[in-house]
């Protein structure tokens, strides 16, 4: 029955010392009992959820999904949770679902997950460590499609039955899943799921290379990059960058010293022993404040998506701004910014940081910080050295990740 994947053996029960157990895909009626996401704790984020991959048929045979469910079990392990109250560990197979690890013997830092409704096998990789970039999960990619090919046309020769790979936005819900893309060159795409553009990452592929944009990010903490200068040297480089990278530069300087200075500085006056501030970034700041849960946000933590619907001003507001920023830039893979968000931004910024300069009282003001990197050039070795620095580069924190906070 294994050769037939009706059972798949549990890797658990692979030593000699163990009694094998075994799954029966075809079996399993459950359905998970909450979200999916939710069970496994996966931030509603894009850097962290990867799109849909998805494998459209015109008929899907009903026990193709769990032949691919036996091929992947072979190779990776089922994932499990531990559910508080109850003796046994949770396994991730459920009826149409089901979750892997794909990093299973180190970190479990990326999970597959696997789905199917009528027509769609669809997959998507969850990572809770790095950002998702191009080309990431090709292997896995490649690895499904091998499976679905081998499975339709040598095992079971099933010539009639095709599909076509499809992709769809990471933040859908998946039973809205319908592979409505098709792949594509272009960097940027708007959204009909969050009715935002978004950056095009194609992480399923290896067309890295032919990226026509210049991918400039910002990396927090251990260097200021706020040394704005005016070196004539620069000019000739600086053009190669457009306004819109020289803005996106600018509002990562912005955010990523003085932003987090505020936020270092106001829970400094809390934890008296913090750490120091180059070993804080904005995502540590912010689950500090959300543990000390001292700075409570108007309409809650982690309640808000956009930067503009933040309406109050309450410091906990101003601590929700400051994330949401943040992950607005992070969110924009082209590292650009359009001059009227800029300077909306700006506004907001501006703003917030009168109000840090009154609750603080910082030596150096942080408006005055702000005025100074408006004001001034960035030169191309600003905006290079970022460049240089975030290639290897830590903006993959994710802040929106929920910290148990005291009732
Ligand atoms: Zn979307």
């Amino acid at each position: 029955m294994e050769k037939f994947d009706i059972i798949i053996r549990s890797s658990e029960s692979e030593g000699a010392k163990q009694i094998p157990y075994f799954y029966v895909p075809c079996m399993i009626k459950a359905e998970p009992e909450i979200d999916i996401h939710e069970m496994f704790n996966v931030p509603k984020d894009i850097g962290k959820r990867s799109t849909w991959m998805c494998f459209r048929f015109i008929f899907l045979p009903p026990h193709l999904y769990n032949h691919l469910i036996a091929s992947l079990s072979r190779k990776y392990n089922i994932a499990e949770r531990v559910v508080t109250g109850q003796k046994e560990r949770q396994i991730a197979l459920f009826k149409s679902t089901a979750v892997f690890e794909l990093q299973d013997e180190t970190t479990k830092l990326r999970k597959l997950l696997v789905m199917t409704c009528p027509n769609v096998i669809q997959i998507q990789v969850w990572e809770f460590g790095e950002d998702i970039k191009s080309g990431l999960y090709k292997y896995i990619a490649d690895f499904v499609t091998e499976e679905l090919n081998t499975i339709m046309h040598t095992r079971f020769k099933m010539s009639n039955v095709k599909f076509e790979k499809k992709w769809e936005c990471g933040l859908t819900e998946p039973k809205c899943v319908t592979g409505s893309n098709i792949f594509m060159e272009e960097p940027t795409y708007q959204c009909d799921t969050c009715q935002i553009k978004h950056m095009f990452i194609d992480e399923w592929s290896d067309q890295q290379n032919k990226a026509p944009w210049v991918r400039v990010h910002v990396k927090a903490g251990k260097r200021d990059h706020s040394n704005v200068s005016e070196d004539q040297s620069s000019e000739r480089s600086l053009r190669e960058f457009t306004a819109e990278q020289i803005n996106f530069t600018k509002m990562g300087i912005i955010v990523l010293n003085i932003l987090a200075d505020a936020s270092y500085d106001l829970l400094k006056q809390d934890i008296p022993n913090l750490r120091p501030r180059s070993d804080c970034d904005i995502t540590y700041l912010y689950n500090e404040h959300r543990r000390l849960n001292k700075h409570i946000p108007t309409n809650g933590w982690g309640v808000i998506r956009q930067v503009d619907q933040v309406t109050d001003i309450a410091v906990g507001d101003d601590i929700e701004r400051i994330r949401l920023t943040r992950n607005e830039l992070q969110h924009s893979r082209a590292a650009e910014l359009g001059d009227t968000r800029f300077n909306e931004l700006c506004n907001i910024l501006t703003d917030l940081l009168q109000r840090f300069d009154q609750l603080n009282k910082p030596t150096r003001l942080y408006t005055d910080h702000l005025h100074e990197i408006l004001a001034k050039t960035i030169s191309a070795e600003d905006v290079q050295s970022i460049e240089n620095e975030i290639l290897g580069m830590d903006i993959t924190v994710e802040i929106v990740n929920p910290v148990k906070v005291q009732p």
